[in-house]
């Protein structure tokens, strides 16, 4: 939608004077383009207002922007309004276009006579612009609740080009007494329930820092609306949970820095979508809940004949031929698939238990072999370096890309990379590397609880690594350092480790892997 459909020529001096200044959730951009950016925010004068309501009047405010090409906003290059309505959570977005690519911009909101905070933002290299490198930040699983978000206070000091957020940003479980921090509301199940706990998450310092560095990617995981949920599989009534995901489908829409093509429609609306930075990359966004089948025999751990079933999805029909139209025409050095849960296979063979852990790909056999289909050159135009982006387990992960995941000498397509939580299950564990699934599973090359997230550097000759750790959420004191590196070069899929830095003695607080890690991964991953 263009920007001028977004005024409202509506007289607003009637809204209610704000003595205070709303912008207590500060701001964020979002989904780069060669030529522009989302930039957002959301008013509040009491962001903690138990009826999710940040505060506001049920008014419409009418809120102005600038954007310019330096911080101190001596040279602004677009200015305009929009209206925050207490319809969409007292949300503003304005979609910017018309910029140079390949550069820095700085945004703020004013509404009136307040001032945001200022946000930085990017637009993407041009297809003719030569990129020397993207720097992203891969993120996941923040919960409030388990911790401080020092990671992300670290990841708004790497002034990377792009956040990427795989999802689980918030959590949907009721505040108790007994957590780390206390989250307001009961489970969320109202919208002015998810309104309160996106502006709970929202006010956080951390978090503001973070979106205000740079642009967001963003996309979602199950606990945006319910634990493990599978389209509209979710323990409860279809209709019941449709109008639900409704619900926080809408509040998803309102506290992120999307475009207007992922506004919801009842209880859907399109998250996939591509990001092409210059030549270099392709980010491919992929959306693993809306459209993916129940998990198999309704099991979250184990193995039966359903799990390899065809007529099982992860990703819907239209998502995977999107897919594989965007990966097939690719010309790009790197092709990123930015999703959310484990994709490799994970054999899990201890004395108690044998099987997969069903909600990550392991539950969706056929619909992982397509994708592999799609990332592999024997079989047609294939993309010259494959990245699968991986959350959801709350550990760090580094695995090949296996054609065949049975057979050793089947080739490495691609590197598996995936980022540990932000906060969730609090300070989480270090360890040498190694995990036991490694066993049957020698694809996997490395393992890491700590908290933190991953730096993708990634040039045309190579894709850096860094798994960059935290010793500690639960004091805002925390050290943050590169736990370990490794690098992919170009056209060679499988990864070299190039660092090991294992806590340094002076950093007391970092657990040990306990004995038995498998038990603790099953543990956490089937909560
Ligand atoms: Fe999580
Ligand atoms: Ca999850």
């Amino acid at each position: 939608m263009p920007a001028a459909v977004m005024l409202d020529q509506r007289p607003t001096a009637a809204a209610p004077r704000l003595r205070r200044n709303p912008f207590r959730l500060g701001v964020a951009s979002g989904d780069p383009s060669d030529d522009g950016f989302v930039i957002w925010t959301r008013l509040a004068v009491s962001p903690l207002a138990r009826d999710g309501s940040g505060g506001m009047p049920r008014r419409r405010y009418t809120i102005r922007f600038q954007v310019a090409t330096d911080r101190g906003f001596n040279r602004v290059v677009r200015d305009g309004q929009t209206t925050a309505t207490p319809q969409w959570g007292h949300s503003a977005r304005a979609v910017i276009r018309g910029l140079q690519p390949g550069r820095e911009y700085w945004y703020r909101w004013r509404v009136q006579g307040h001032l945001s905070a200022v946000g930085r933002a990017v637009t993407t290299p041009s297809p003719q612009q030569d990129v020397g490198r993207l720097t992203l930040l891969q993120l996941s699983c923040a919960a409030f609740h388990a911790g401080y978000f020092n990671v992300y206070r670290h990841a708004a000091q790497e002034r990377a080009d792009l956040m990427v957020h795989l999802g689980d940003y918030i959590y949907e479980g009721a505040g108790r007494d007994d957590t780390f921090r206390r989250v307001l509301g009961p489970r969320c199940e109202t919208l002015a329930d998810y309104r309160l706990r996106y502006a709970q998450y929202h006010a956080d310092p951390d978090l503001r820092a973070a979106h205000a560095a740079a642009p967001w990617l963003v996309t979602f995981d199950d606990h945006e609306v319910a634990n493990n949920y599978a389209g509209l599989d979710a323990g409860r009534p279809p209709a019941d949970f449709a109008a639900l995901r409704a619900r926080a489908y809408q509040a998803w829409f309102e506290n992120q820095p999307v475009r207007w093509f992922s506004r919801p429609s009842g209880a859907d609306l399109r998250a996939h979508r591509r990001v092409e930075w210059g030549e270099l990359a392709s980010l491919h966004l992929l959306d693993t809940r809306q459209y993916r089948s129940n998990q198999p025999c309704n099991l979250d751990f184990g193995d039966c004949p359903e799990r390899t079933s065809p007529a099982r999805t992860m990703l819907g029909d239209s998502q995977t031929e999107w897919l594989a139209d965007s990966l097939a025409g690719s010309e790009k050095r790197w092709d990123l698939l930015a999703q959310q849960v484990f994709f490799g296979r994970r054999y899990v063979d201890e004395p108690e238990r044998q099987g997969y852990l069903m909600d990550a790909w392991d539950g969706y056999a056929h619909s992982r072999g397509r994708v592999l289909d799609m990332l592999d050159p024997a079989l047609g135009p294939a993309p010259r370096n494959p990245v699968v982006l991986t959350g959801d387990t709350h550990a760090a992960w580094l695995a090949d890309i296996k054609r065949d995941y049975t057979a050793t000498d089947s080739p490495t397509l691609g590197t598996e990379v995936g980022a540990t939580s932000v906060a969730s299950s609090g300070d989480g564990y270090d360890s040498d590397g190694r995990h036991p699934f490694m066993l049957d599973n020698p694809h996997i090359r490395f393992h890491n609880a700590l908290r933190g997230y991953c730096r993708l550097t990634i040039e045309r000759t190579a894709m850096s690594v860094a798994y960059r750790v935290v010793d500690t959420v639960r004091s805002r004191d925390t050290t943050m350092w590169t736990r370990a590196g490794y690098v992919v070069p170009d056209r060679e899929a499988q990864a070299l480790l190039v660092a090991d830095r294992a806590p340094s003695s002076d950093v007391a607080r970092v657990r040990r892997a306990p004995d038995d890690a498998a038990a603790a991964t099953l543990r956490e991953e089937l909560g």
